[in-house]
């Protein structure tokens, strides 16, 4: 029997029409397998960690449900990056048209130099916790037992 798992992963980037790109790849993951597909609203706001001047970026939260493995998920979502015109030798803090990051793998604690999750930065990042909270206001982190609402609660505002 094929095992469920239900998901969310960021959509980010700052470079051409983020609204389209998002919407053309949450179709891409629908028929690359994931089910049950939920998009948050797009959020706005100022680069965080990048060289001045950066553009703004496009920030969404995505959830849905994935019949396979973690990896196997990371992989769809990495084809999909390159698909939309993002280099597979990038560095991160460029910008870029796409970037897909898997934030929740039902309650999977994963620490490989390949895949890491929880996102080591969701639970500090405000443009991962306000898409995310839309979607799933009361889910917990499964590494640090806290909820969503708590981590944004503990944010010092500049962040
Ligand atoms: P960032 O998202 O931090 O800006 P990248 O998108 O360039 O950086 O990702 C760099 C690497 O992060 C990828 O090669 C990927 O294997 C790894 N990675 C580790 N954990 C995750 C995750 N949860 N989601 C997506 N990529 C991840
Ligand atoms: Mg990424």
């Amino acid at each position: 029997m094929v095992k469920s798992t239900k998901f969310a992963i960021m959509l980010g980037g700052n470079l051409g029409d983020s609204e389209k790109i998002f919407v053309r790849a949450l179709e891409k993951l629908a028929s690359g397998g994931c089910r049950e597909l939920k998009m948050s609203r797009i959020h706005r706001s100022a680069a965080v960690d990048c060289v001045p001047g950066t553009p703004d970026f496009s920030d969404a939260a995505a959830t849905g449900e994935w019949d396979g493995s973690p990896f196997a998920l990371l992989r769809l979502c990495q084809e999909i990056e390159r698909e939309a015109g993002r280099p597979a030798d990038h560095s991160s803090r460029e910008s870029r048209t796409l970037d897909l990051d898997i934030i929740l793998f039902g309650d999977a604690v994963i620490d490989t130099p390949e895949l890491k999750v929880p996102h080591p930065r969701a639970q500090i990042r405000r443009f991962v916790l306000e898409p995310l909270s839309e979607l799933l206001p009361a889910a917990r982190f499964p590494d640090s037992g806290r909820k969503i609402e708590e981590c944004l609660g503990i944010l010092p505002p500049e962040v």
